[in-house]
């Protein structure tokens, strides 16, 4: 089985918390988020389609230095078939497995957990349910991202929620406080970082300002309240747990 690769990064210490992982980027998105960076990989035709034993094979080249491969996009779930025989592969590796998605595929979600092929899962949240459509830049069907959010909390895996907040579009105390209304019970919430380096879909925000940490330290404090297990990922610091409610900023 085939997949449509953007490309693979030997190594990485930041794509899976506390672990060394590679990463395979796969190409193709079905959502076209406005503060998306990873243009390549929802436009264009600048990928290579590889065999999943190829994948496999480069994979093994590094196995002995890494834990782990993290899996992601673009997004992953769309490539069903070949994502399944992947991360078989990478289990019989023994080799932990983590997904990035955007929640949109439920089934598929469930049918790797099922499997016991993913070790853990990472899920964005574009926005409060109000904002979704702007953020995620298609009509979303909101119920098929909750349905994703009830398989995870009803499976073992470990996962995570994550914003990435965009100035002036969903950074907002209200809109944080939306958000957790949206994604309450969960493991654990990440706010990180809005960066724009290398362009974005929507031209005009590749002038916005790079989220500041204090501002996300400030937001990560109003999830927090709400009893949520809370991080920040920024350039500048990486991840950090929000310990505490802070009373004043
Ligand atoms: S940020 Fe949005 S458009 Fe970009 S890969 Fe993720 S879901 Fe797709």
């Amino acid at each position: 089985m085939k997949v449509r690769v953007g490309g693979i990064l030997d190594m990485s210490t930041i794509d899976y918390s506390g672990k060394i992982s590679s990463v395979i980027f796969f190409h193709g998105c079905n959502f076209r988020c406005p503060f998306c960076y990873n243009i390549a990989l929802v436009e264009g035709n600048d990928y290579q389609e590889l065999e999943t034993t190829e994948v496999i094979e480069k994979i093994k080249k590094h196995k002995n230095f890494i834990d782990a491969v993290t899996i992601t996009g673009g997004e992953p779930t769309l490539q069903i078939e070949g994502l399944k025989e992947l991360c078989e592969g990478l289990k019989s590796m023994k080799l932990l497995v983590k997904l990035d998605t955007n929640g949109y595929r439920p089934d598929v979600v469930k049918k790797l957990l099922d499997d016991n092929l993913l070790d853990f899962v990472s899920v964005d949240i574009k926005a409060s349910s109000d904002k979704y459509n702007e953020l995620a830049g298609i009509n979303c069907d909101l119920t098929r991202i909750k349905h994703t959010l009830e398989v995870l909390r009803n499976s073992e895996v470990d996962y995570e929620l994550r914003t990435t907040i965009v100035p002036g579009a969903n950074d907002s105390e209200e809109d944080i406080r939306k958000v957790c209304d949206f994604i309450k019970p969960t493991k654990a919430y990440v706010l990180q970082q809005f960066r724009h380096e290398g362009g974005t879909l929507d031209k005009s925000l590749s002038n916005t300002p790079k989220m500041e940490r204090v501002k996300l330290l400030k937001l990560a404090n109003v999830a927090k309240k709400q009893g949520l297990k809370v991080k920040i990922r920024t350039e500048e610091e990486g991840e950090e747990i929000i310990k505490e409610c802070l009373e004043t900023f």
